[in-house]
């Protein structure tokens, strides 16, 4: 047998006359840059995040850096973010001229540690940023309070947690913006790169509208000094589809992320996700530590099984970052967890033959 740790060409499978038909409609309207089904997709994801407004823009990545811009950070400032996400977390607070404060995660959940948070912030911070990592939510309770208590604005970065529920308000309502990613892997992914904005705040909702467009309101009229930053309508149709089914396949990697829980226990070297009771984890990734972790990969590769490491080394310690002057140890929670985590496959159209088989692999491993 071979697992992949994803696979997509299932998922279109099931619903390939919808997608074919909604990019046909776009194909014969070529309104291919901010046609109909943009608005049609911004309202619908807004609603579905339980956000005022929604604007679509080119990719995760943008949706964070517009954000950051149109809180006015810049050179000189301070954001405040955890260590241990993807790079896009740090690169955007860089490419605004402004420095990446990291702070350490909390070692069950992997989130942003909310009890280091009142250190990190200076009369420089202009943003804190936290990341809903793996479609686990952070403490944000926790998290809004220091921030309301300091006058800072958070930022959420929920690129991995669309539909993720804290308390049971779901990702992208809580931050000044919530941001999200529609990058093909990510539960809610496009045909491409594409990204998206939550935000209940109107002057912040129409900031961000004009800076994907050059800063131009109206047309031709530039007031700031924006981006070219737009979610393309095929995209767009393509997520109308798909948003349809969101709710089924969170359900679907649940059952699944139960199933590895199950299939899993009592293997001393593994431990399996930590869910906070009142968080809905919407499994992004299904991720275990595991002793002698580089062992694991070999043995996984040497059966088939896709997997990887998210991510191998924490934003404090790479290169790029190095005149920041984080010393080995800083942080020591992400250094540590970034030596034994591994992310398995899990994906709605998973079956439970391919479960057995990773789970089974995994415990003649520890067995030997
Ligand atoms: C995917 C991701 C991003 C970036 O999204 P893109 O759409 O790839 O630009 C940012 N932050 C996190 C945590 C992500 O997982």
């Amino acid at each position: 047998m071979k697992v992949p740790l994803l696979d997509l060409k299932r998922q279109y499978r099931t619903i390939k006359p919808e997608i074919d038909q909604a990019i046909q409609k776009v194909l014969d309207n070529t309104m291919f840059i901010m046609g109909p089904e943009v608005k049609e997709l911004e309202e619908k994801v807004a609603q579905y995040c339980g956000a005022k407004h929604g604007i679509g823009v080119a990719s995760g990545t943008d949706a964070l850096l517009l954000s950051l811009r149109a809180l006015g950070v810049g050179p000189g400032d301070e954001v405040v973010t955890t260590t241990f996400s993807f790079f896009a977390t740090a690169g955007v607070i860089s490419r605004l001229g402004a420095k990446p404060v990291f702070v350490d995660i909390e070692p069950k959940t992997f989130n942003i540690d909310s009890r280091r948070l009142n250190d990190a912030i200076t009369p420089k911070t202009k943003a804190i940023m936290p990341v809903h990592l793996y479609g686990q939510m952070a403490d944000m309770d926790e998290i809004m309070e220091i921030a309301g208590k300091r006058g800072v604005p958070v930022v959420e970065d929920a690129a991995q947690a669309i539909g993720a529920e804290y308390k049971g308000k779901r990702a992208g309502q809580f931050g000044a913006t919530g941001c999200f990613s529609f990058f093909p892997s990510k539960n809610l992914g496009a045909y491409g790169d594409g990204g998206f904005i939550t935000t209940s705040d109107d002057n912040l909702a129409g900031l961000l509208r004009k800076l994907r467009v050059h800063g131009a309101q109206p047309k031709y009229f530039h007031s700031i000094i924006g981006y070219n930053s737009r979610l393309d309508t095929l995209q767009a149709a393509i997520l109308i589809v798909k948003l349809k089914y969101l709710p089924e396949w969170h359900e679907a990697r649940r059952l699944k992320a139960d199933n590895y829980t199950r299939l899993l226990s009592g293997i001393n070297q593994v431990t399996t996700p930590f869910v906070h009771p009142h968080n809905y984890h919407i499994y992004h990734q299904y991720t275990i530590l595991a002793e002698n972790r580089d062992g694991l990969k070999e043995h996984l590769k040497s059966r088939e099984i896709g997997f990887d490491t998210y991510y191998p080394l924490p934003l404090h310690m790479q290169e790029c970052y190095k005149e920041l002057n984080y010393k080995p140890g800083s942080l020591p929670v992400s250094e540590k967890l970034a030596r034994l985590a591994i992310s398995l496959p899990v994906f709605p159209e998973l079956t439970d033959q391919e479960q057995e088989y990773v789970a089974g692999a995994i415990r003649e491993f520890y067995s030997r």
